[in-house]
């Protein structure tokens, strides 16, 4: 083990305390670093970075130096706005929650940085630190650590990999602890607390109330009742009836608008689109703050392996391919929000205001519209019952989990249902695809036809529709009738995957802007002229991805005509930032 690592595991008594009630405390986070934190572990050590006297130099100019005591807290898990700390001589013990309690992770000394990937996503902090001997450090605040990051890139570079190396350590150790959320796997309540953890990389542990020997005794012991779940426990905080945005909020990451604060450009939508374009817009020195209702990533976080990105010779998983994302758009200075659902846009006084649901509203000069699309909900009459406890709309491993050695049915013709059927294949005991059409040939990709003929797992039901959901608290079976001959047929599944008919997010748009009969946003050249013609655009052509208010723009699947693919989406949301700044060139 290095001489600078000090791994600590969970103590006895808190593996007791766990196994008390029959609970495997496994560490549930993803994300990158995950995969070299378990390989570090497994070599028995990470090695944590030390910086030399020229290293140190170059942090000193952004910093102040200070004496520190022997016990005194550096920052602790939960503080707002912790500064970035260099120990200078001494040593500094880093502490992760675990079960409640503080377990040490490591031991830092003279050359060494504190902290891992919150100071870069504008998290609260998941562990603590305090100074095991008496010593100096170099405390750098963080304006000024933003400008630091930003202004040496070398500097940069080295602690950006540190972290994110330490946030997978974070994870895959007992520092995961510091989030436990305690819920039910057929809760959808449950299930958008684990998606929206999972896609911001928030270290967690899930326990599942079903797979817990005595729940009630369980719940008592952490000071909660049955009514309460879902429940988070944080470093500062027990959340009853816990959601997304309470959790937000507790971990920092809920953005504020100051009364009068103006936006050089607001992304709606945090799909691979609005990514690309709040990494371009951020890169190229705009203020940019990027919204999503649900979580960052969009459809491609629902997406197990995307097989048609550049780059990836044996595919990306979704997951990754959106953390990744997520990460260089904060590095770079966009402010990434999430949940927070856009319910308005308006011109006011030359501003595009863009409402969020709590009524706040965001003066902005210009505005991406990267909202995408989601699959038709299936027509069935007690699918509310089931939605999140048996019926879903993506294949990541929450779901997949839930269904693992179970029948399973995926509805839809498309390659995202191809793509699906052929994933949980690997995972369930049988998949069904079921296909209203008479052949997968129209819509479907040559080479996922190939695969799932090749596939004993996947029997693909032809002109069959799903037309009953039964089950007692979580699916347990589904009514599939042939379209042809009226049959129907009772079949056992645990889940039932939908991937049909995707609509475009444009809803809360009202009629500001022009839509095509599909709802999709026209832009450019799909505008009429009496549109682009008129005194709006001051005798100026539509810029590309110019929607029919000037200074607005559309990027990725909520675009009439797009390709409604991953590479395209990306593409469209950073030619759209040229268009903004082309725009910007008009009104300046
Ligand atoms: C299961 C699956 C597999 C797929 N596999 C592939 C593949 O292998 N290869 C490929 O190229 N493509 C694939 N796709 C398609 C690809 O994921 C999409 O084309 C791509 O994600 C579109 O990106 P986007 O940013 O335009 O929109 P989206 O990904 O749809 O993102 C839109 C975002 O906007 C948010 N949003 C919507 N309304 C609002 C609002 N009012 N306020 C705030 N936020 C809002 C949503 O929550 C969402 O996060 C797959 C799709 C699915 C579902």
């Amino acid at each position: 083990m290095s001489r600078h690592h000090v791994w600590s595991h969970l103590t006895p008594t808190q593996l007791e305390n766990l196994a008390d009630f029959g609970i495997d405390p496994q560490g549930s986070a993803r994300g990158p670093g995950r995969a070299e934190a378990v390989a570090a572990a497994e070599r028995e050590g990470h090695e944590w970075v030390r910086f030399d006297e020229a290293q140190i130099s170059e942090v000193a100019a952004f910093g102040v130096e200070r004496e520190v005591a022997q016990g005194e807290i550096l920052f602790s898990a939960g503080d707002d706005d912790p500064s970035f700390f260099l120990v200078l001589e001494g040593e500094v013990e880093i502490f992760g929650l675990s079960d409640g309690e503080q377990v040490a992770i490591a031991m830092h000394s003279a050359g060494h940085f504190l902290g891992e990937l919150s100071l870069l996503l504008g998290q609260r902090p998941f562990i603590s630190a305090v100074a095991a001997s008496a010593g100096r450090v170099l405390v750098t605040d963080p304006v000024a650590f933003r400008h630091l990051m930003s202004t040496k890139p070398e500097i940069s570079d080295v602690i950006f990999r540190e972290f994110v190396a330490r946030r997978g350590i974070v994870n895959a150790g007992p520092g995961s602890g510091a989030v436990r959320i305690i819920g039910t796997r057929y809760s959808s309540e449950s299930m958008a607390l684990r998606s929206f953890v999972n896609h911001s990389q928030v270290p967690h542990v899930w326990i599942d109330l079903d797979e817990v020997d005595d729940a009630a005794t369980y719940l008592t012991s952490v000071g909660a009742t049955a009514h309460d779940v879902p429940i988070v426990i944080t470093a500062t905080a027990l959340l009853r009836g816990a959601t997304p945005a309470d959790l937000a909020e507790v971990l920092g990451v809920a953005h504020h608008v100051a009364p009068g604060e103006i936006s050089d450009l607001v992304v709606v939508g945090s799909g691979p689109a609005g990514l690309a374009a709040s990494i371009v817009g951020a890169a190229e020195g705009l203020g940019t703050w990027g919204y999503d209702r649900a979580n960052v990533g969009g459809q491609a976080g629902a997406s197990s392996r995307i097989e048609n990105y550049v780059g990836f010779p044996n595919g990306v998983s979704g997951d990754d391919l959106i953390a990744s994302a997520a990460i260089q758009a904060s590095r770079l200075g966009a402010v990434l929000s999430a949940p927070n659902d856009v319910v308005g846009l308006r011109v006011e006084n030359g501003y595009r205001v863009v409402v969020l649901a709590d009524g706040s509203e965001i003066a902005a000069r210009a505005v991406i519209i990267a909202t995408g699309a989601r699959y038709r909900r299936l027509d069935v009459e007690n699918l509310p019952e089931f939605e999140g406890a048996g019926v879903y709309y993506s294949t990541t491993e929450l779901e997949v989990r839930v269904c693992e050695e179970g029948d399973t049915i995926v509805i839809g013709g498309g390659n995202s249902a191809g793509q699906a059927a052929l994933y949980l294949a690997t995972r369930a005991r049988n998949v069904t695809l079921v296909i209203r059409r008479g052949n997968l040939t129209d819509t479907m990709s040559h080479y996922l036809i190939e695969r799932i003929e090749a596939d004993p797992r996947i029997q693909v039901r032809f002109n069959t529709e799903v037309t009953a959901l039964r089950g007692s608290g979580h699916l347990q079976g589904a009514t599939l009738s042939d379209r042809k001959s009226g049959e129907s047929q009772e079949v056992a599944c645990a889940g039932v995957f939908c991937f049909i008919g995707a609509v475009a997010a444009t809803a809360w748009l009202g009629d500001t802007l022009l839509l095509d009969d599909s709802g999709f946003i026209l832009v450019d050249r799909s505008l009429p002229d009496s549109v682009t013609e008129s005194p709006l655009f001051g005798g100026r052509e539509p810029f590309p991805f110019e929607t029919s208010v000037p200074g607005v723009f559309a990027a990725g699947d909520v675009r009439s005509g797009s390709l409604k693919r991953v590479a395209s989406a990306v593409g469209e949301g950073t030619n759209a930032v040229r268009s903004v700044f082309d725009y910007m060139a008009t009104i300046t």
